[in-house]
């Protein structure tokens, strides 16, 4: 039996890329031939980073892994997956809150669109790791050293000293 050439499509916000996000993309390389990483960008959603910023930082981080590359896409993910040609989606998963949440979609995205969804749980260490947080910590001024790449520190450091609250 000739096993069949697997692309994973693993969609987000990235608003911004953590290390915990990292930590997904390492574990699935070695499970898929090809991993493209998703930049989502709705027009309902406010983000911190623009689409470009997020997939410059994303972009910066991947580009010597040969079988992974970024994409931004807007509309229904399962849209993405079709025009990317990836027969699977992949996603994190940090606790129960996540299974429950992510549940439902995954069923859905199977149902309307036959595609089957991955999850892969995140390294111990990151499972409290989520853009949200480190968004409202660093807007205080914490230190998010430890949850998210230099570069990505970096630029959340000049982000929000251009913003006023
Ligand atoms: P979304 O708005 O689609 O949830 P995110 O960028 O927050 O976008 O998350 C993208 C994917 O990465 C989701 O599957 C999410 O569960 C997963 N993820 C986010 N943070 C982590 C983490 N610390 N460990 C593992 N997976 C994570």
């Amino acid at each position: 039996m000739v096993r069949k050439y697997v692309r994973a499509l693993f969609p987000g916000s990235f608003d911004p890329i953590t290390n915990g996000h990292l930590d997904v993309i390492h574990r699935a390389v070695v499970m898929f031939d090809e991993l493209i990483v998703a930049i989502g960008d709705s027009p309902k959603k406010e983000y911190l980073f623009t689409s470009e910023q997020r997939l410059e930082m994303a972009h910066e981080l991947l580009k010597d892994m040969p079988d992974v590359t970024v994409h931004r896409f807007t509309g229904l993910t399962i849209e993405c997956a079709r025009s990317l040609n990836a027969q699977v989606i992949l996603r994190g998963l940090r606790n129960m809150t996540d299974v429950q949440y992510e549940f439902q979609i995954a069923l859905t995205n199977r149902s309307i669109a036959g595609i089957e969804t991955v999850f892969i749980m995140t390294g111990e260490q990151y499972g409290f790791t989520s853009s949200t947080l480190i968004r409202e910590v660093a807007r205080y001024g914490g230190d998010v050293s430890g949850l998210v790449p230099p570069n990505v520190c970096k630029k959340l450091k000049e982000k929000l000293k251009d913003q006023s609250f």
